[in-house]
């Protein structure tokens, strides 16, 4: 009997891998030339939305389109319709211009789409992803016993991170939740900390008000009095703090909170203690400016983003732990239809997501590939490219408001002249950089950020002529 003829649809979604080759050399190509074509043009988007609106609504999918011109179609609006992250002149946000090998990884993953949930259905995929684990933690000084699990990103780690604290403060948290707690459990956090903590501690049933948000000490970083006397006072009122995270690189500014000593004051409480190095935990590759997240290694848990300085395709975080065992504590469910249910080894059952994708492939692709010592070169690279672009502007009377080791600015333009919001605008809206306004201990600032593996010193020096010719007299 002959099998019967592939239909329409199957041809489609199912091509031959004779198609699938050939689109797969087109597509490539293709990409290059859209890559290449950003870099040459507009930083900010310049896309006309209303059109472009309206071109998407006609697209009901009641006729069925050659792929390839759909894909034509939906790299052009990309190209059109983005803050380029690729562009060399994005001064931005951390969110990488991708390596190379995170791009590959990508595509091998998708290629193989394994479901690495469980390690008996990946066990090659799995046991990747844990040697990544164990290289990262090591890095980070934290004990050999530790463990951990690539996430979503930073906010999904430091998520991970509440869970695991609130689940060693009392186990009732699993059965109970908030209520287990005799007062209003509470995590200590700055000011300047990325204000995920907010979302997480309203998802987690805890509340917003257990986010204390503790002053800053004028230099961006936790004061540590204030955090001192404001857990004796919880304390003593009958809270229950269950947390200190330290934020090791701050979103705006690069600042390192004093971690040994917010260590000290977690181990007195005998509280959690988490270090939230989203970006700045690139800096555990360079042997240079590791001292700058010393302390780090004192934490219960760490999280790192994979997608920030590291510059893997986004989204891609790192949670990290000494208290490997805690994580199935916090995470454990039995299920009939898992093939397996192990601690050990089992991602569902150790940590927030169920079906995953192979994340730590574009780590160990990116890592294998430049080693740790080209890690070491990509943020080296960054803090002297910020570093001789501040000084050329400090020479024309900015200032530079923070103190960081990390690959960020944030200045404030000479007095007198346009504001520093009518100074980014100026940039963004020309397409030919872009940079952000954020506040920096109450002040507005222009934020400058090196992370991006595509600019060059031409690059930071068309930024600075810009800045200063829109700030010149
Ligand atoms: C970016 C960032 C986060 C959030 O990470 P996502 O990957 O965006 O979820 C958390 N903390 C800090 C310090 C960050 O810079």
């Amino acid at each position: 009997m002959q099998s019967p003829e592939k239909k329409e649809y199957e041809i489609s979604l199912f091509p031959g891998s004779e198609f699938q080759q050939e689109t797969g050399r087109w597509l490539s190509e293709h990409l290059a030339n859209a890559i290449n074509a950003v870099a040459r043009g507009h930083v900010s988007p310049t896309v006309d939305v209303a059109r472009f609106r309206e071109q998407l609504a006609r697209r009901s999918f009641e006729e069925a389109e050659p792929l390839t011109e759909l894909i034509e179609w939906v790299t052009d609006a990309l190209q059109q319709g983005l803050v380029q992250m690729t562009h060399p002149r994005y001064f931005g946000l951390f969110n990488p211009a991708p390596s190379f090998p995170s791009v590959v990884a990508d595509t091998i993953a998708a290629h193989f789409n394994p479901q690495i949930c469980v390690w008996s259905h990946a066990p090659a995929a799995v046991e990747i992803e844990e040697h990544m684990i164990e290289q990262l933690a090591q890095k980070a000084g934290m004990p050999e016993s530790s463990g951990g699990h690539f996430t979503s990103g930073g906010s999904e780690a430091n998520n991970t991170a509440v869970v695991c604290a609130l689940t060693r403060a009392t186990p009732e948290f699993a059965e109970l939740g908030a209520r287990a707690f005799s007062g209003q459990p509470l995590i200590y956090v700055s000011r300047e900390s990325h204000l995920a903590w907010l979302k997480i501690a309203h998802q987690l049933g805890i509340g917003r008000n257990a986010v204390r948000l503790i002053e800053t000490d004028g230099l961006g970083r936790m004061d540590i009095n204030v955090l001192q006397e404001t857990i004796d006072v919880d304390a003593a009122a009958g809270a229950a703090p269950v947390m200190i995270a330290a934020t090791a690189g701050t979103t705006n500014a690069g600042v390192v909170d004093p971690l040994h000593a917010c260590a000290d004051i977690a181990r007195h409480h005998a509280i959690w203690f988490h270090v939230d190095a989203a970006w700045g935990g690139a800096l555990v590759c360079s042997p240079r400016y590791r001292d700058v997240l010393d302390g780090m290694e004192r934490a219960d848990s760490v999280t790192i983003d994979a997608h920030k300085w590291f510059a893997t395709t986004m989204g891609a975080g790192i949670f990290l732990t000494r208290h490997k065992h805690l994580l199935n504590e916090a995470f454990a469910v039995a299920t009939d239809y898992m093939p397996s249910n192990d601690a050990s080894v089992d991602y569902y059952v150790n940590s927030i997501q169920w079906s995953r994708r192979f994340i730590g492939l574009r780590l160990f692709l990116s890592l294998g590939a430049a080693g740790w010592s080209g890690y070491a070169a990509h943020v080296e690279r960054g803090v002297a490219l910020i570093g001789a672009f501040t000084d050329r502007l400090q020479r024309e009377g900015w200032r530079l408001e923070n103190d960081s080791k990390m690959a960020v600015a944030c200045l404030t333009p000479p007095a007198g002249g346009l504001s520093v919001t009518e100074i980014v605008d100026a940039v963004v809206r020309s397409g030919n950089a872009w940079i952000s306004e954020t506040r920096f201990e109450g002040k507005a600032v222009i934020r400058v950020c090196m992370t991006n593996g595509r600019s060059t010193q031409a690059d930071f020096d068309a930024l600075a002529d810009q800045l200063l010719q829109l700030t010149s007299k």
